[in-house]
């Protein structure tokens, strides 16, 4: 077991946190005049649940994760940085991603003035374990981010891999599992009871279809989430996510249908772009993406944008690539249209 409270920033430890209205009265009531809210009721007027407890009951159930072992933020981004801000000394300590991955997880540091190692994915796309361990003897080590599956790459990462390093490192091991629901591996959610230094991210801006409300999701035991609940801003998630949330989440017969919708056009966009000539290489996918090498992927990148399709160019991190979401069957068609107009 990692001692937890040897990992928290010291001024974060020190800190008393901000208490809201809404925090120091725990009973009921029918008078509510303590926050200075206008009390004329038009569905908005009250602060939300800062502890968005609802909510947490409902993911509790789904993900079969105790709601103490939840937190909530402003998109899974907000945990990122979070995590910077609760466990690294700017200019002290240091955290280590594998590229090529998301790019927020640099950002984040930067803006928190955290020093990021970064380390190369292996040639087949996967974690470079004996160099990440050679970190762990570095006291100043705290944070290691692994994305699986990865951004852009679309593979997932090896489980037991993961966990070996979960179980050697002192510092935190956070897993985005931003594209889980689109994988058949198993959420490492199942081991957040064996290791109390597992970090596991997860969103509803992905499979859910809920990008525009920003709700992420944080598992880890109950010490880091007490971490990042002390320094959150006290209503970081809103009235309106909180109900479309649970709204939303109450359909879990909906979300799968969507998921396998988007599944079986992963596989039909990988059949039909494998039939092209300017398409070298699609990398396995454990998302709602591709990433495709193409011959000349600039130019036909600037190809796709003149017909008004965007796809994200990462040639410069991926050599020759561009990464394709998965769109609607008329979007995919549209897309495969266009790039079969390319090949003559
Ligand atoms: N993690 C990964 C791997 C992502 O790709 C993204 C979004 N592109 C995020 C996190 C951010 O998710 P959210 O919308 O919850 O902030």
């Amino acid at each position: 077991m990692v001692d937890i409270q040897s990992l928290v920033r010291k001024n974060v430890r020190n800190l008393k946190p901000y208490s809201s209205a809404r925090d120091e009265f725990k009973g009921s009531a029918s008078v509510w005049l303590d926050a200075n809210e206008n009390p004329n009721n038009n569905g908005l007027n009250r602060y939300p649940d800062p502890l968005q407890k609802k909510l947490k009951a409902r993911i509790s159930e789904l993900k079969n994760v105790p709601t103490e072992n939840i937190f909530l933020g402003n998109g899974s981004d907000e945990a990122i940085d979070l995590l910077f801000r609760g466990f690294c000394e700017p200019r002290k300590d240091k955290a280590v991603i594998c590229s090529p991955t998301y790019g927020m997880y640099q950002v984040s540091a930067d803006i928190n003035d955290v020093e990021m190692v970064e380390l190369p994915l292996t040639l087949d796309w996967h974690l470079p374990l004996e160099h990440l361990r050679s970190l762990f003897s570095d006291d100043y080590m705290k944070l290691i981010f692994i994305c699986s599956p990865n951004n852009p790459t679309g593979n997932s990462m090896n489980r037991q891999e993961i966990l070996t390093l979960v179980s050697e490192f002192n510092g935190l091991v956070v897993v985005d599992e931003a594209y889980i629901d689109f994988s058949e591996t198993e959420s490492l959610t199942s081991e957040l009871g064996k290791f109390n230094n597992l970090v596991v991210l997860q969103t509803l801006s992905k499979a859910w279809g809920l990008a525009g409300i920003r709700l992420g999701m944080a598992f880890a035991n109950s010490e880091v989430i007490d971490v990042l609940n002390r320094i959150k801003p006290p209503y970081n998630v809103n009235q309106l996510t909180q109900e479309v949330a649970l709204k939303e989440l109450a359909d879990e017969a909906a979300f799968k249908k969507e998921v396998d919708a988007i599944l079986s056009e992963r596989t039909r966009l990988k059949t039909e772009l494998s039939k092209l000539k300017r398409v070298e290489k699609i990398h396995p996918s454990d998302a709602n993406f591709l990433l495709v090498k193409f011959v000349k992927a600039k130019a036909v990148y600037k190809a796709l944008t003149e017909q008004g399709i965007v796809v994200r160019d990462r040639s410069k991190v991926a050599y020759g690539c561009l990464r394709i979401t998965i769109g609607t069957s008329e979007e995919n068609t549209q897309l495969l249209a266009e790039l079969k107009k390319l090949e003559s």
